[in-house]
């Protein structure tokens, strides 16, 4: 009958209308004719080869862009699955929508194929999780999923769909109606408090600003810029907070991270939390002293740790313009004065650690070292390009040789330190270039063991030939890798039970595997060689590529002026 819908087209058209556009996933009993409805209504499928490196990839389009993408599973195990990349984007406080089959309604309790308790399941990864009442109230559960995982501190949202409700028809005049979600409303801080931090900040002997991904993720790249470089304050992003200005710019004094964090008497905490990556806040890597002064979305995340000496929640990109148009309002243009003693410490540090880093740039001596790898991969990177960085030392290293120029342009291991994100990323960031900003690549540079955890997703970048070139660092294990000994013979039957649990294939040739699905691979050993196979590679972008780079399993991270550094891995 023409007036009849199955809840698979319901799903479908109420995801369309909340402006979803992306859907990645593996179909099976009972969603598949979900993914087909989805493409029936103009939402485009991804079919990944495993459902966590679908529910990171999901969870990537929703920080790129604001807006959630949908990571479909099917029960039980696929849900299972992606759980892994709902607790990095809840984590995050990235959107995402997850949507799982699940068994019959009529069965429940009885051992049904799959069965699992998926709503409670769900509950500790998410914002909102539900299961539709019934067929007709799905686009009612979609709008809300949306604006869960986009409203307030963004996170995740579960729709639970019963195998029957998947075929189920429905009469059309019964449906819920779609209404598309809007935009988060802009929340401002209170103007008191505003005032109370333009008057605090003129007080600081030494400033400085820290930018992190819930900048980027807000889109205040604009105010931000204007009150960074109106104030002259020195800034220092995080790892993702990295783009939203330039790392280039003159204000950036990452180089001096350490030094920075340690004496700063004022901080303004722009979108970012005070956790283990920003050592809690606390000494010896925090001044005892600091005021912060915190922006953030999320009122729950004020004084966490740290006592601030000014809350500022709202919007980023509403707050910082705030801020803005208060300094605009004080006569006299106040400007950090670029001759201070602390602007002159920071120079120092910054030129005395580019120095240590330039040495080792420079020892070309084989096998590789991290940062003679990173030169040269540096002089092929595009500007605009999307940066996928994960490992552990792979990670840590590109943080400082891996210039970003763009915000929102550097997806990595995050606020969950989850190793096997990276391949989920690339697909996401390669469909969205794809569509989005034709011309513009993804780079996605890896451990050997980060590599490991979604490798077959090389299939994936090239079923739908992604722009994307991949990039193995490989030195034969997790951390350091294999001992010396092992790593020089490079025979894999050296590695034995008794190996340390580091340890991986040494000198593995992964680049053998994308061949296999029609890719190019290359291996290189020494920097004369990452220069001719990333010259080829750079010639030919139409077909992916994979790099494996063999360096020192003996390599590691520059010296640090802190032993716990290395310690908690910062
Ligand atoms: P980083 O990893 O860069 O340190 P975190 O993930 O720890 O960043 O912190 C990001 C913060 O940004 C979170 O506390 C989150 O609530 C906040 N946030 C997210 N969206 C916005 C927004 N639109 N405006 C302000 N803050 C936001
Ligand atoms: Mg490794």
């Amino acid at each position: 009958m023409a007036d009849e819908i199955e809840g698979a087209n319901v799903l479908a058209q109420a995801l369309k209308a909340q402006g979803v556009e992306y859907m990645f996933g593996i179909v099976g009993i009972p969603v598949i004719e979900v993914a087909y409805a989805a493409q029936a209504h103009g939402i485009k499928y991804i079919g990944m080869r495993n459902e966590q490196a679908a529910s990171y990839a999901a969870s990537a389009i929703g920080y790129m862009t604001g807006r959630p993408a949908v990571c479909l599973v099917v029960s039980g195990p696929g849900l299972i699955h992606a759980l892994a990349g709902m607790a990095n984007a809840q984590v995050n406080c990235w959107p995402l929508i997850v949507i799982g089959g699940s068994s019959e309604q009529h069965q429940e309790g009885m051992g049904a194929f799959q069965e699992y308790p998926q709503v409670e399941l769900c509950r500790p990864y998410c914002k909102y999780s539900a299961r539709p009442s019934k067929v007709e109230r799905i686009p009612f559960y979609i709008e809300k999923a949306v604006r869960h995982s986009i409203y307030g501190r963004p996170g995740v949202s579960y729709i639970d769909l019963a195998g029957d409700m998947v075929t189920q028809k429905v009469n059309v005049a019964n449906l819920s109606p779609n209404v598309k979600c809007l935009d988060p409303p802009k929340t401002l801080a209170d103007p008191d408090k505003i005032k109370e931090a333009i008057d605090l900040i003129h007080y600081a002997e030494k400033p400085l600003v820290i930018v992190g991904k819930g900048a980027a993720y807000a889109k205040a790249e604009n105010s931000v810029k204007r009150f960074i470089e109106s104030t002259r304050f020195p800034f220092l992003p995080t790892p993702m907070g990295k783009g939203v200005l330039p790392d280039d710019h003159n204000l950036c004094v990452s180089p001096a991270r350490s030094k920075a964090l340690q004496e700063a008497d004022v901080i303004l905490l722009l979108g970012a939390r005070l956790n283990w990556i920003l050592h809690f806040g606390l000494p010896p890597r925090f001044n005892p002293k600091v005021k912060v002064i915190q922006v953030d979305i999320c009122v729950e995340e004020m004084n966490n740790n740290v006592q601030n000496a000014v809350s500022l929640v709202g919007d980023m990109d509403a707050v910082m313009t705030q801020m803005n148009d208060q300094l605009d309002k004080i006569p006299g243009h106040f400007q950090f004065n670029p001759k201070s003693p602390w602007w002159r410490t920071l120079n120092n540090k910054v030129q005395q650690n580019q120095k240590a880093v330039q040495a080792m740039m420079d020892d070309k001596s084989e096998p590789l070292n991290y940062y003679a790898a990173y030169s040269e991969i540096q002089k092929f990177l595009p500007k605009d390009c999307i940066i996928v960085s994960e490992g552990a030392n792979t990670m840590d290293i590109s943080r400082t040789m891996v210039p970003n120029y763009l915000p929102r342009h550097r997806l990595d291991a995050g606020s969950f330190g989850t190793m096997g994100v990276g391949l989920g990323f690339a697909v996401a960031a390669g469909i969205w270039c794809k569509d989005h900003a034709p011309g513009k690549r993804v780079i996605s540079i890896q451990g050997d063991s980060a590599f490991g955890f979604s490798g077959m997703e090389i299939e994936t970048i090239c079923r739908y030939k992604l722009p994307v070139t991949l990039m193995i660092i490989n030195n034969g294990g997790i951390y350091a890798g294999v001992p010396e000994d092992v790593w020089k013979s490079l025979q894999a039957e050296d590695l034995t039970l008794m190996s340390p649990p580091t340890a991986l294939m040494a000198a593995a040739r992964y680049e053998k595997m994308i061949e296999a699905f029609g890719g190019r691979g290359f291996c290189a050993r020494k920097c004369e060689e990452i220069n001719k196979y990333l010259t080829e590679i750079t010639k030919d972008e139409e077909r992916v590529a994979l790099l494996n780079i063999l360096i020192s399993p003996m390599s590691s991270r520059k010296t640090q002026d802190f032993d716990w550094l290395t310690k908690s891995k910062m």
